[in-house]
């Protein structure tokens, strides 16, 4: 077998925060209103210059959370920071849209973030972020991203629903639960965080047997991405809760993926050479035992495997932060 190698990324998001006035039922970094993380304007300065030395393009950048609006001058800062660095700005923010009260709010800050350096707008609009935002808000916001940056300018998570989005949070818990599912066979949801807790229960599932046996070594180290948290623990992918490290001003990013070998991070090059059934002998020897009912997919095993290491305090270094496995 090849080993295992980190492939050079062309991509990173910065989660800037992972708290947020919604707590959506899909959410795999687990945000919400509990949490309270943000990242310094200096520590997302200290980011985009190793991204800079990495090579990473401001098109393959992002801002997200949680919700990123939640403290507007800090992600300012944070968007001008990126342009400091000698990135050109940011490829685009994400954002649930809660925040757009008025359409006057909503064309200042659109256009001082424009001018600060965002690209794009990337709304989220789904029934799981509708069971906490009004829909005509995002609706709004939307309409007058378009007149202020552009057809261009703004692109939504899911398109079609935004138009024809309906307040979630009106309806009674069996219409919620009837219409996520249907909405779960349009757009199937990865099963990890909070996805995994909330929303497995709707989809088929399949005992581990017949779950695919093959390594994630293509979403753990050929996803050429990496998504950076509030605390600087960098993760694989979009794997939230497998990481490389911690970047900190002792040892930035660059450095960090480049210094990466998988004797670093055992649980991390399991996974990659072997998925989450490799793990299972190790987890059954800390308690854990299959779900009878079976799981979603692989990374609903992946999920709960690891939340019962961290929680039996037999993770490692591979398996942070610990309030996404103990929230
Ligand atoms: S099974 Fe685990 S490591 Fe593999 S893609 Fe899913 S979350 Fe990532």
């Amino acid at each position: 077998m090849t080993p295992l190698a980190l492939e050079p990324i062309t991509a990173a998001g910065l989660l800037i925060t992972d708290t947020c006035p919604a707590r959506c039922r899909h959410c795999y970094v687990v945000a919400g209103p509990d949490r309270t993380g943000w990242m310094t304007a200096q520590a997302a300065a200290a980011h985009f210059a190793a991204l800079a030395r990495l090579g990473v393009r401001a098109e393959g950048i992002h801002v997200g959370g949680g919700e990123p609006f939640g403290d507007f001058e800090r992600l300012l800062a944070i968007v001008r920071a990126a342009r400091s660095a000698g990135l050109g700005g940011v490829g685009y923010v994400e954002t649930n849209g809660g925040w757009a009260t008025s359409e006057a709010l909503a064309r200042e800050r659109l256009a001082t973030l424009a001018e600060a350096g965002m690209r794009q707008l990337a709304i989220s609009a789904d029934p799981y972020h509708q069971e906490f935002v009004p829909p005509e808000r995002v609706q709004l916001l939307h309409a007058v991203a378009r007149e202020v940056l552009g057809r261009g300018g703004v692109r939504a998570r899911r398109w079609k629903w935004l138009h024809e989005a309906r307040d979630v949070a009106a309806m009674p818990e069996t219409a919620r639960l009837d219409l996520f599912r249907t909405f779960l066979q349009r757009y199937p949801e990865r099963m990890a965080g909070r996805a995994a807790e909330q929303l497995s229960e709707l989809v088929p599932r399949r005992p581990v047997e017949e779950l695919p046996a093959e390594g994630c070594r293509r979403a753990l180290l050929q996803s050429r991405h990496v998504h950076i948290d509030p605390g600087g623990w960098v993760y694989a992918g979009t794997c939230a809760g497998i990481v490389f490290g911690c970047a900190t001003g002792d040892r930035p990013l660059d450095e960090l993926l480049g210094r990466w070998r998988p004797e670093d991070s055992p649980l991390l090059a399991l996974l990659a050479e072997g998925g989450p059934r490799r793990l299972l002998d190790a987890a059954a020897r800390h308690g854990f035992t299959p779900a009878p009912g079976g799981y979603a997919d692989k990374c609903h095993l992946c999920w709960s495997v690891r939340k019962h290491l961290v929680r039996a305090g037999a993770g490692d270094a591979t398996l942070q932060p610990p309030e996404i496995y103990l929230s």
